[in-house]
């Protein structure tokens, strides 16, 4: 048995529990060494909110590392230089790491074996993200699945692909000599000034965390799941997407731990199923991405490349800012900036006044949640924004135009989720909170109100803006 390192190569995985391609490294018995490289080229370069999350949750890998004894090598650059030179600086025999699946990372990785195979290193790739692999899901006649219903229900039949856990190894066997690492702040991942960040919320990044948040969701919200989670005024989500983006937990130990909580009966089955189901639209994102590569900017329907996009800058950044004067939009705009994260039924109303009402394409808003989300996922963001647009697979039709006062007040009835991230509305009582135009003068003085002074009066006519959208998808639907 030879003595040579082997490297881990941390990308979207940053775990030691359920993680095969560590668990093989470890399983060599040869000494590792942990690597995670800051990719200046990648499909998933993170923005600025990521970044933030990024350097929380390397610290915590690092803590995990020294543990166990060993570290965690911390590189910047392209990863196509830097491992091979570390490979060599190392003398490493093989190489392990779990699959990504943007269509520029693959080919990275595909030209990495390439070059390593050829120099005589192994390469071995695992799957460590998905509940199933991209390739693993055929419909019937061989072919990928574009609608969600059927891809679930044959996930749900046929289970996770990996049938059980990989072992978290408790103890690492470690190199004579470390290489260099470059220390976690000259990363530079922090804001500095401002320091935006100071007002996110009580975020764990790490896989404690990851498994605090499953925890707490388990143990109460998941049992009101299927209703409360289009309530952005009460905590009935799981708010793992940002520890799902970094792979701080597997989705095969959410499923594992949720199954287990029904065997043993506090959690009710049906809203197991329903919060399982969610989990898949990630790996039905992912399932997109694979089959769609150039998801990210090109419509899934190609007329959509047609349509009579509008550029009003003024609109966009109002809508960036949370000043749009329709308050459901504003709050979760500054709810996404203020603390890195929106609410899914937030985030589908915001992305279709953006696109509906302001007539902006997709892939301005995509960017900047990009920007903004701690969890921003280039599956996920990508494929959600062409399914509010009608552009995607399976999307909501192009004609579903979301109503901003009607979603504001089916799900914020009471007011509460605007008055958290509008505190200049607060005041008013919630039969006007959601359309403050239409409140008689006196009720908008007591509550501190002036349109177009403390607060914007609506950017636009929602009812004039749908007529408009409808138009341009008249030009492009017959093409
Ligand atoms: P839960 O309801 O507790 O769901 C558990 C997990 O299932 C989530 O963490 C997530 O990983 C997955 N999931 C849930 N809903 C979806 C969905 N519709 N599509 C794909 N996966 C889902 N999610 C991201 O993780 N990253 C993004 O960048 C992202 N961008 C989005 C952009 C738009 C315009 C929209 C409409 C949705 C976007 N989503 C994105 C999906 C969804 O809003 C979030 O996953 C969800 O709000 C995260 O909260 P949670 O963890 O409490 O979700």
């Amino acid at each position: 048995m030879t003595n040579a390192p082997v490297i881990i190569w941390f990308r979207r995985d940053l775990r030691v529990e359920d993680n095969p391609a560590l668990a093989a490294a470890h399983e060599t018995k040869q000494p590792v060494i942990p690597l995670f490289i800051l990719e200046s080229e990648s499909d998933s370069v993170p923005g600025a909110a990521s970044r933030w999350w990024l350097h929380h949750a390397l610290a915590a890998l690092e803590t995990r590392f020294a543990d166990r004894g060993s570290r965690l090598i911390l590189r910047t650059g392209p990863a196509s230089d830097i491992l091979p030179d570390l490979v060599k600086e190392t003398g490493a025999s093989q190489v392990f790491w779990n699959r990504r699946y943007g269509a520029g990372d693959i080919e990275t990785d595909k030209a990495l074996k390439t070059t390593l195979t050829d120099d005589g290193v192994s390469v071995e790739s695992f799957n460590g993200t998905l509940v199933c692999e991209p390739w693993e899901t055929k419909t019937g006649s061989g072919g990928f699945y574009k609608v969600y219903t059927p891809f679930w229900k044959s996930i749900k039949a046929k289970g996770p692909s990996r049938k059980e856990q990989a072992t978290r190894p408790d103890k690492l066997a470690v190199p004579d000599t470390w290489p260099d690492s470059t220390a976690l702040a000259a990363l530079d991942l922090l804001p500095t000034k401002p320091d935006w960040a100071a007002k996110f919320p009580d975020w764990e990044p790490g896989e404690k965390g990851a498994r605090a948040k499953l925890r707490a969701f388990l143990d109460g919200p998941v049992n009101g799941y299927d209703d409360d989670r289009n309530r952005p005024d009460i905590e009935g989500t799981s708010r793992l997407s940002p520890h799902l983006a970094w792979g701080e937990i597997s989705p095969l130990q959410i499923w594992e731990t949720t199954k287990d909580a029904v065997a043993r009966g506090s959690v009710n089955d049906d809203e197991a199923d329903k919060f399982l189901s969610e989990v898949v639209w990630r790996d039905f994102a992912y399932n997109l991405l694979y089959h769609y590569p150039d998801i990210r900017d090109e419509p899934i329907k190609p007329e959509f490349a047609d349509f009579p996009w509008d550029d009003d800058r003024d609109a966009l950044t109002a809508w960036q800012k949370g000043q749009t004067g329709y308050p459901i939009v504003d709050a979760g705009m500054r709810q996404l900036y203020d603390t890195g994260w929106m609410h899914n039924r937030v985030r589908m109303i915001t992305a279709s006044f953006l696109i509906k009402d302001l007539i902006i394409p997709w892939q301005e808003g995509e960017r900047w949640f990009w920007d903004c989300l701690v969890d921003a996922d280039l599956a996920n963001n990508a494929a959600s924004w062409q399914w509010v647009a009608g552009c995607g697979a399976d999307a909501a039709p192009y004609f579903r135009i979301f109503n901003p006062v009607s979603q504001g007040e089916k799900f914020d009835p009471q007011g509460d989720y605007v008055r958290t991230y509008v505190p200049e509305l607060a005041a008013l009582p919630k039969k006007h909170i959601h359309k403050p135009w239409e409140a008689p003068d006196a009720i908008l003085q007591e509550a501190g109100v002036t349109l177009g002074e403390t607060y914007p009066k609506p950017i636009v006519d929602h009812g004039e803006a749908r007529k408009l959208a409808l138009a341009g998808y008249d030009q492009i639907r017959n093409k």
